[in-house]
């Protein structure tokens, strides 16, 4: 199996559908296990796809397999940040936008009101002189004021909906595919992120056009009155440093929020929480945080890096399994994932 494993593995390890910045070909090089062979490297002058360890992967890919085909399906689950890992980042040329960053409220005093409290928190957020605890502290500070701006504005459902129908946010290329290949396997995906579930559930509801039985969103979710105002926040709020004190407990089935009447199985936390071997996918190395709270033996994370590359690249090496470059589609992923949890295997 794993020799197998390690033939597919390292047939993929580094694709030439973009270019690479030719500065970073020996550190594309440096970090693949791969191209030990300069003269190689230098013959895909171009990559997306880089792993840092190719034998620690394998050794993990190997590790969910040996589980056995027939419990693959009910041992593995996926966990996904949403904004530049589940969308792009960017879209057209241009910078796309987040889901809290898409958001339009009905009186524009308020969009000003909350990018001027992004100027001032957006570097706290990144700075490197101010401890995780403060920083933590003034991260809940950002997210809090932030509502309540969003329930003294008015927000509405309407203008989510209207807001998502303006925006520049897009999905990888792939991204469905991924979703509908775990969904025939009963594979959960537990959508994690800072941002505002009912946006998310917006955005997919507007660019994908169908819902998934296995998705679930963890986020920060509205509430709304009768006349369909913003009243108020449920839970604890997730902001972009406490992702790793998750809330399970928040998560609710797509499709119960959509209101759609399918009759499919639905996954309890209890369920997301025994699935023993974690498939990772986020776009910052906190976004590591988010499998803290469970209890898994092997976890495959995939790293994309969206920004800074030439600064960042090293660490997201060592950081993920897989690391994918230039606003790279979802193939590598679905091919992963179809590796770990083949066809016949159910
Ligand atoms: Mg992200």
């Amino acid at each position: 199996m794993s020799h197998r494993l390690h033939g597919i593995l390292l047939g993929t390890t580094i694709r030439t559908h973009r270019s690479i910045p030719p500065h970073l070909i020996s550190r594309a090089w440096f970090c693949s296990g791969r191209f030990r062979n300069q003269t190689h490297m230098e013959s895909h002058a171009s990559c997306e796809e880089v792993v840092g360890d190719s034998e620690l992967l394998v050794k993990k890919m190997a590790a969910i397999c040996n589980a056995g085909p027939a419990k693959l399906q009910f041992s593995c689950q996926v966990i996904a940040d949403f904004d530049g890992t589940l969308t792009k980042y960017r879209v057209n040329g241009c910078r796309g936008q987040s889901s809290h960053g898409l958001l339009q409220q009905e009186n524009p005093e308020y969009d000003k009101k909350r990018q001027e409290l992004y100027e001032h928190y957006h570097p706290l957020e990144f700075s490197p002189t101010i401890p995780i605890e403060e920083k933590t502290k003034l991260m809940e500070e950002w997210w809090t004021k932030t509502h309540g701006l969003l329930i003294e504005g008015g927000l509405t459902y309407d203008g989510i909906r209207q807001s998502v129908a303006n925006s520049t946010i897009a999905f990888r290329e792939g991204v469905v595919e991924l979703f509908e290949f775990l969904e025939e396997r009963d594979i959960p995906i537990l959508i994690f992120s800072a941002g505002l579930a009912d946006i998310i559930e917006e955005v997919l509801r507007q660019k994908i056009h169908r819902l998934f039985k296995n998705v679930k969103i963890v986020s920060n979710r509205m509430v709304f009155n009768n006349n369909g105002h913003l009243v108020s926040f449920q839970g604890k709020t997730i902001h972009s440093l406490n992702k790793n004190e998750h809330a399970l407990d928040m998560a609710a089935p797509l499709h119960d929020r959509l209101g759609d009447n399918i009759d499919a199985p639905t996954y309890e936390n209890a369920s997301v929480k025994t699935r023993r071997n974690v498939l990772l996918l986020g776009d910052h190395i906190g976004d590591l945080g988010m499998s803290d709270g469970l209890n898994y033996e092997n976890r495959i994370s995939v790293g994309f890096l969206n920004d800074n590359v030439e600064n960042s690249l090293d660490s997201y090496c060592k950081a993920f399994d897989v690391v994918y470059l230039n606003d790279a589609p979802m193939w590598g992923v679905v091919k992963l994932v179809s590796q770990l949890c083949p066809s016949d295997g159910h």
